[in-house]
């Protein structure tokens, strides 16, 4: 029986490992002996023994390890990490002290170079395996520059640790516990600075945590978005009150608290964007429900405006705490001129930018169609566009609000199936496009589809579709939005076929 070691690290007459009928099983507390092949969608590692599958977290591609079985199913079981015997090449120190713990960065060990080739390989599996393609090649993926300090927008959770101490930093992986810490190294650098402020405010003035299970105390979360383009910051406070106690005193010691103080280098990694970072709004979001959404719905601003502003290229954003804005802004901007250029508009097209959020794409595509007209399922997010446009002057826009899969398809039915588009962009969720909405996409007869995906499985079977009905795929253009963590980015184009 290769790999298996006993029970609990002892010699185990009575195996658990049986190959009755050629299945192999194996129980809890059974530890084995497994070469990790390849990573699953969430990152853990995947070893396998006469064809069972064992998925291992923090384990990584080309290690050899020794595990222990946690929850063993028919055809698999999940297996604690308990040494690595032989390490990968991937294998890097994560730079972050609590990587393990925290449920932020699944990839931290895993070198950079390495993620990104991972990356790409789980596109290709996709359209090969889903897709049923063939032919089509990944392009390598566009890493950023330096992968860390890269999101502009955090919520960090407040409670309280075993002795009583005010604490801010982030859930533990799958739990609500909070693991203290202010450091993060993928979120911008001045977080750390408010967090210490916002801290000492509450201590020095005696303004409670919020306490989850008797739904009792104030302040419930930090949210800090930060504008690259501009250097704006905002802090936003979530509060189970009306009122926030003290609160002149917030403000001031947030605007007297120095961004810059840890710019430069921070666990030996550079960072060179936090120089010019001021607060710009500082404003409370009011949520008393008893629930694990973390915003309300209103807001008041103590300092500032109620939005921070940014620009993409020309097109100026502004961006409020209860807005969608792309959390990776170098990545947003070399990902939105891809699209550009896959749209390659020559200024008399119309374009329809499906699932558009606050306008982002539209308007960027704006700046050279003859008209825009975007489609979004949150009102808020459609307001917001709708602003924007007006802030751009963008008269060649026009936002819908509603589902895709219903409101394109009403359109093409009320204009009797006149309804042409010259481009479309589609920018799903996770779960990608809806085929009612893919037909009618096709029934539009656009000369190119520029399809944005966050999710390499459902961008397969969305391509597969089209393909079957007169298009075709040119290059598929992976950008790394969320360095650190398993998640990738991909932008597609696809031309009708017209032979
Ligand atoms: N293109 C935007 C947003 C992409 S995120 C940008 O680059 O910033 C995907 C968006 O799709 C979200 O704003 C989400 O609210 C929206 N959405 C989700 N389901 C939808 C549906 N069925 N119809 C239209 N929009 C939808």
């Amino acid at each position: 029986m290769p790999g298996y070691i006993g029970q609990s690290g002892t010699e185990d007459k009575n195996a658990a490992l049986q190959s009755e009928n050629n299945i192999f099983t194996c129980k809890k507390n059974d530890e084995f002996i497994i070469d990790i092949e390849d990573l699953g969608t969430d990152g853990e590692g995947i070893g396998k023994i006469q064809g069972y599958t064992l998925f291992v977290k923090d384990a990584l591609t080309g290690d050899k390890v020794r595990v222990k079985i946690m929850k063993a199913k028919k055809k698999y079981a999940y297996a604690k990490l308990l040494e690595i015997i032989e390490p990968s090449e991937w294998r890097t120190e994560p730079a972050c002290p609590v990587a393990k713990q925290c449920g932020g960065c699944q990839l931290q060990h895993c070198s950079y170079e390495k993620q990104l080739e991972w990356k790409r390989k789980k596109i290709q599996d996709c359209l090969n395996r889903i897709g049923g393609f063939t032919d089509i090649q990944t392009e390598p993926v566009i890493g950023m520059d330096i992968p860390y300090y890269y999101r502009n927008k955090a919520q960090f959770p407040v409670g309280y640790d075993k002795d009583g101490n005010i604490v801010t930093g982030f859930y533990a992986g799958r739990t609500h516990s909070i693991i203290p810490f202010k450091n993060c190294l993928v979120q911008h650098p001045c977080s750390s600075a408010i967090l210490e402020t916002v801290t000492k405010y509450m201590e020095e003035n005696k303004v409670s945590a919020y306490n989850e299970t008797n739904h009792k105390g104030i302040v419930r979360h930090i949210l800090i978005r930060t504008a690259q383009a501009t250097g704006e910051v905002m802090v936003c406070l979530i509060i189970n009150a009306d009122k926030l106690p003290y609160a002149d005193k917030l403000v001031k010691m947030l605007l007297e608290c120095s961004l810059s103080q840890k710019s430069g280098n921070i666990n030996g990694i550079n960072n060179n964007f936090n120089e010019n970072s001021f607060i710009k709004s500082i404003c409370i979001n009011i949520n008393k429900e008893n629930t694990n959404v973390i915003l309300g719905n209103s807001i008041e601003v103590l300092y500032g405006t109620p939005y921070i502003t940014d620009y993409i290229g020309e097109v100026v954003y502004h961006i409020s705490p209860l807005s969608f804005y792309q959390v990776n802004y170098g990545q947003t901007v070399r990902l939105y001129e891809k699209v550009m250029e896959f749209a390659d508009l020559k200024g008399d097209e119309v374009v329809w930018d499906l699932y558009c959020g606050i306008g982002t794409i539209s308007l960027f595509l704006a700046q050279k169609a003859a008209k825009v007209c975007g489609v979004e399922i949150v009102p808020q997010a459609v307001d917001d566009a709708r602003e924007n446009a007006i802030l751009n002057n963008m008269e060649n826009t026009e936002f819908f609000n509603g589902a895709a899969e219903e409101i394109v398809p009403l359109q093409y039915e009320k204009s009797g199936g006149k309804l042409k588009a010259d481009i479309v962009t589609l920018d799903p969720p996770r779960k990608g496009c809806d085929e009612k909405l893919l037909n009618t996409v096709v029934n539009m007869q656009p000369a190119r589809i520029v399809y944005v995906s966050c999710d390499p499985a459902t961008l397969a079977r969305d391509l597969k579709y089209l393909c079957n009905r007169g298009y075709e795929v040119g290059k598929v253009q992976p950008y790394d939005m969320f360095g650190q963590s398993c998640h990738i980015e991909t932008v597609v184009i696809l031309s009708k076929n017209d032979k």
